[in-house]
């Protein structure tokens, strides 16, 4: 199988002197170039013929396993991406593949020097005892320049050799700091372990923000490690997670190999090089890691296995979560899905006994769960041009006063959602995206959130020409800053927002949070996800109904995750947290769960909706993405698809229709929707649907989404 975008594997001749096999990675010619592929098989008709082209080189690393070469076909098979495709997630880099370089390292030989020097004296100090020593070491431990050293060789003093590279990372011990465990968390830690270890396995554990999953999963990894096995820890924003990196080192007394893309090409492939030849025994990854190529994977954590993170939207549109499953399923392998708010699919795999219900039902120590409150935007929301009601308000000033933290939360980046003429009524809208422009006012721009375009801030109406006449409409976080910079002077006030600075950044504003250096804290989402801010009490949600708005059947689901999430990072430590949510829909049934602290009432709730509705995880969905330069061509071909497909019974179509982002980047988008009973191979259906359909020609795509989570 090559690594390009082609259905199946073609066939190559082995030539005589190399010796390759199932699973082995070689470089072969297609067309004018080399590429990387992988050693299927050997083809069912093996005739002999001499138009096949030889394989040109196969590389000294161990093979790929089964169970990967399985993962390949099954995710290609599910998603409907070419096998190939699938295959270049896994073979990523041909830096990965070489050897890796040996380390040039110098060692005391028996002769002396003709002539001492004071520098030559060092040098030979530090190799006394006939170790060897690598060069930069040693010319570091000497304090002599490399010219001091080449002397001493070159008189025999000393000799060099080549010693092999170092592993890019320490192997994680087991028994570095082991954690004491509470009560719950020994009782939880158990129900995992009691998971076969030798046999796929799937636990959710199931366990309120800050609850100390953590600590417990770590403890699983460390069985899975003194077993002698691999382990990954999935995180769904892993550039962000230093404090976990740190938790892992203190716990395992080395850092793990990390894999995410804020690596450089270099180790990215000593990680995957360790991976394969088995040095490397823990990662700590995104959602991508899945690919790895481990040999001996025993035990795969999903952290946070709600998030929407961990599905891939572009290029492969697999979801991490499902397919580690599939993964751990071929490896023989346990899993860990861990999460205070579980995915409604995860809570229904629990709920049947398909995956163990580990429960974490209090907070680590003396924390206690936040107090949660609705306020009523109908009765008592903030005054006219503003956004924080007054209750919250006095809350975020008693946490002040009291010396703590509090964090005013709103899922929306920018100054405001959107600018008009309020002489004309022009609204500025993306020219290529059915979107409007959003104000970044710190930036001085209008962008759009979907394709990027950016204009400058415009202060006459592009329209009318009208001065001093545009007005931002609603609020974003830089505007939520800037009422709380008026409000809360003396506060020392911090806004974090994806698009507010590198990555580097934004850790370093994080770090300082953890440190207590910032009494207000203004953000979108990034600050929701398993921060853990020990002075943080107050914890102001000003939109709690944003992400409701759409018909999206996972809206109900997300809002909760979200609000459980950001209300979560209240209280976490000593002092008592409160979280307040400003909602115009207090008796929406997420709300109600959310007061009560009900989250049994929520899921009961929401999976009976979905089981009444056919919908995920009682029905499958798949959503086809047409989308053309042209509206009419989209929507034309759209329709002749639907017509085409293929009788099934219990599948049901619904479109074409305009996506609710009708465009994006100038091109139309139409959908289609596939639903289907649980049971019924969706995938296969639209496969086969795809290739009795007319062929997509022109600028014409159809992208296909398996299980979709977004259906903008
Ligand atoms: P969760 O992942 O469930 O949100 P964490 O694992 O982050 O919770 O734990 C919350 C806090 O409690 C963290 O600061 C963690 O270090 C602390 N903690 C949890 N369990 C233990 C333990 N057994 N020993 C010491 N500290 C713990
Ligand atoms: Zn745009």
């Amino acid at each position: 199988m090559v690594g390009v975008a082609v259905d199946g594997p073609y066939s190559y001749r082995v030539p005589a002197g190399m010796a390759v096999s199932r699973g082995s990675i070689v470089s072969v010619p297609l067309g004018p170039r080399l590429v990387l592929g992988v050693v299927w098989g050997a083809p069912k008709d093996m005739v002999a013929h001499n138009r096949l082209r030889d394989i040109a080189h196969a590389y000294d690393v161990p093979p790929l396993s089964e169970e990967l070469l399985k993962l390949v076909e099954w995710v290609a098979r599910y998603t409907l991406a070419a096998p190939g495709q699938v295959l270049r997630a896994v073979l990523r880099s041909t830096e990965a593949l070489d050897a890796p370089r040996p380390v040039l390292a110098f060692r005391r030989t028996r002769s002396e020097p003709d002539k001492q020097t004071p520098a030559r004296l060092r040098v030979l100090e530090v190799l006394v005892d006939d170790m060897a020593w690598p060069k930069a070491a040693l010319l570091q431990a000497a304090g002599v320049s490399a010219s001091v050293v080449e002397g001493l060789e070159r008189v025999g003093a000393i000799e060099r050799l080549e010693l092999p590279a170092p592993p890019i990372v320490e192997p994680p011990n087991p028994e570095a700091a082991v954690a004491t465990l509470s009560a719950g968390q020994q009782q939880a830690l158990e129900q995992i372990l009691a998971l076969d270890a030798q046999q796929f396995g799937v636990a959710l554990l199931d366990g309120v923000t800050g609850g100390g999953k953590t600590e417990v999963f770590f403890e699983a990894v460390a069985d899975t490690l003194r077993a002698g096995r691999q382990a990954l820890i999935l995180l769904p924003e892993i550039a962000l997670t230093n404090s976990f990196i740190s938790r892992f080192t203190k716990r395992f007394g080395t850092r793990p190999a990390e894999w995410h893309s804020d690596m450089t090409p270099v180790q990215r492939a000593k990680v995957w090089r360790g991976v394969l030849d088995g040095t490397v025994r823990a990662v700590v990854g995104a959602r991508s890691a899945l690919f790895l190529p481990f040999r001996e994977l025993g035990m795969l954590v999903l952290d946070e296995e709600h998030d929407g993170a961990y599905k891939q939207a572009d290029g492969i549109t697999y979801h991490a979560r499902d397919m580690a499953v599939v993964r751990a399923h071929l490896s023989n392998a346990r899993v860990i899905l861990s999460s205070a708010t579980p995915s409604v699919e995860t809570r229904n795999n629990a709920n049947g006994g398909r995956y163990a219900h580990v429960l974490l039902t209090s907070r680590y120590a003396e924390a206690a769960m936040p107090n949660i409150t609705t306020i009523d935007m109908r009765i008592d929301g903030p005054e006219k041009g503003s956004w924080i009601a007054p209750l919250l308000a006095r809350e975020v000033f008693g946490a002040l006063d009291r010396g703590e933290q509090a964090l005013l939360f709103l899922n929306r980046r920018g100054y405001a959602p959107l600018t008009l003429c309020r002489s004309c009524g022009h609204q500025y809208q993306c020219p290529d995206c059915s979107a409007w422009m959003v104000e970044h006012r710190f930036r001085g721009v209008l962008m759009c959130h979907h394709c990027g375009h950016e204009v400058r801030t415009p202060t006459v109406c592009g329209e009318c020409g009208a001065a001093d006449a545009l007005i931002a409409v609603g609020p974003g976080i830089e505007r939520v800053a800037e009422e709380a910079a008026a409000r809360f002077p003396d506060a020392r006030r911090v806004i974090l927002s994806s698009d507010m600075g590198s990555t580097a950044q934004l850790k370093e504003r994080l770090a300082e949070i953890e440190r207590g250096e910032f009494d207000l804290i203004i953000g979108t989402q990034l600050v929701s996800k398993g921060h853990h801010f020990e002075k943080l009490t107050v914890v102001g949600v000003l939109d709690a109904d944003l992400g409701l708005a759409h018909g999206d059947p996972r809206a109900a689901e997300k809002t909760f995750q979200i609000l459980t999430q950001v209300a979560g990072r209240a209280g976490r430590a000593s002092r008592n947290g409160k979280a307040f949510l400003q909602t115009y829909h207090p008796d929406h049934a997420v709300m109600r769960a959310m007061v009560s602290g009900d989250r049994e009432a929520f899921y009961a709730h929401e999976l009976a909706a979905r089981e009444s509705g056919g919908l995920p995880p009682f029905g499958r969905l798949a959503a086809l993405i047409i989308s053309a330069n042209d509206h009419d061509v989209a929507m034309g071909f759209a329709k002749k698809l639907l017509s085409a497909a293929p009788m099934a019974e219990g599948v049901r179509l619904f479109g074409p229709a305009d996506a609710p982002i009708a465009m994006v980047r100038g091109r139309y988008r139409v959908r289609l929707l596939a639903q289907s009973g649980k049971d019924f191979d969706l995938s296969g259906y639209v496969r086969f649907w795809l290739a009795s359909a007319d062929k997509v020609s022109g600028n014409l795509r159809v992208q296909v989404d398996i299980d979709p989570m977004s259906f903008m």
